[in-house]
């Protein structure tokens, strides 16, 4: 991540590269603020920054060697530690880890950059519970976790300059943990930054915070973040932008959030959702008749429009699913949702699926019956959301 992906806070930007101009980065820093103000992200640009080997103006390059690894999260000299819990037996269809004990972040490292990737670096803890399927658990950073850590920082780096941990959360440390992590920042091995990232300083261990350089994230500035939502969200009119950025106080995820409640795609998001549970359960089939009942009573377009949306969630799932995650342009309760649903959309039945919204679209421009066009379009929906992938 370079310094040019996050939303506003230049300031702190210039803050940062002028510590590494001047040669005075301190080992130790805590990147502290509520909400989703882009901490991460900064954290993660700033480590980039500093092993890049051909830094331009004011940002890392973005293609040397140790640019590439860290953009793909792959650099063996950058570490992450967050919070995790056990997932076994949940529904998730996303995370492949089935942790029954004593989960560490090792385990769920390759749900980590896929979710790093899909929130652009802008992660939300409840969203990241139900990534990883840890549902209504509260995630923790356990002292088998920070003892890993401190042995893999004993090491060399292997390639870059410096070895860098970020640590997501230290607030959802024990103790034991905690300490044992105030131990590496008291007595760092060679050539190594840890990096914290979090947003209640009152959680942490006062021996700790007097350890740590800390660097207050302030809310993103307006004016950036209506910039941001203005490029995302390019439906939306100036004054709902205004209400939005007012009302989201410098929070991306909020802004998100707001977003989707107000939208009018909510009704359609709703439908769909709804659509979608009714075809995949059994025995359903006085709930689909209901549900065509309420849709064949729209307007020919509001019924065009929501056949048209629901497209569009059939291809944003077969993206998420096939892991191009930064394609995926979707909403919040979106996002949320097709977390869990993606996995029903693969390549055997998509463009079925895809071939009879078309085709229904098609027909009620010409005026055939809605009752008995959404009636068969579910049937062949709740065979399709049940196809095998291998069948
Ligand atoms: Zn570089």
């Amino acid at each position: 991540m370079r310094f040019r992906d996050i939303v506003g806070q230049e300031a702190l930007k210039s803050r940062l590269i002028n510590s590494v101009k001047e040669n005075r980065i301190s080992h130790a820093q805590m990147f502290l603020g509520s909400g989703n103000n882009g901490k991460l992200a900064l954290a993660f640009a700033y480590a980039q920054y500093i092993n890049c080997t051909h830094k331009v103006e004011n940002d890392s390059c973005g293609v040397c060697e140790s640019c590439r690894k860290y953009e793909a999260m792959s650099h063996p000299d950058l570490f992450f530690s967050f919070p995790v819990n056990t997932n076994k037996g949940s529904t998730t269809k996303v995370s492949k880890a089935k942790i029954s004990k004593d989960p560490v972040s090792r385990d769920f490292l390759n749900d980590w950059k896929n979710f790093i990737a899909l929130t652009n670096g802008y992660p939300n803890l409840y969203q990241w519970y139900q990534y990883i399927g840890v549902e209504n658990k509260q995630g923790f950073i356990s002292k088998e976790e920070a003892r890993n850590i401190v042995h893999q920082l004993q090491f060399k780096a292997a390639e870059a300059r410096y070895k860098v941990l970020i640590v997501w959360m230290p607030e959802k440390m024990n103790d034991t943990s905690a300490n044992t992590l105030l131990k590496l920042i008291e007595e760092p091995p060679d050539n190594t930054l840890v990096f914290l990232v979090a947003e209640e300083k009152e959680k942490l261990l006062p021996t700790i915070l007097s350890r740590v350089q800390t660097i207050l994230v302030p809310p993103i500035e307006d004016k950036k973040l209506a910039t941001y939502l203005q490029q995302k969200f390019p439906h939306l009119k100036k004054e709902e932008l205004r209400d939005i950025v007012s009302l989201a106080n410098g929070d991306v995820f909020r802004a998100k959030e707001i977003i989707s409640n107000s939208d009018e795609l909510k009704e359609n998001f709703d439908l769909f959702v709804e659509w979608m549970r009714l075809c995949y359960k059994t025995g359903s089939l006085e709930g689909i008749k209901t549900w065509v009942e309420q849709v064949s009573k729209f307007g020919r377009e509001k019924q065009k429009g929501f056949l048209t949306y629901t497209l569009r969630m059939i291809r944003e799932s077969l993206l998420l699913n096939y892991g191009n995650d930064k394609l995926v342009r979707i909403m919040l309760h979106e996002e949320t949702f097709l977390i869990k649903f993606a996995p029903f959309i693969h390549l055997k039945n998509a463009p079925i699926i895809q071939k009879n919204l078309d085709q229904a679209i098609y027909e009620i421009e010409r005026n055939v019956a809605p009752a008995s066009l959404f009636t068969d379009l579910s049937l062949q929906m709740s065979l399709l959301l049940k196809m095998n992938v291998a069948s």
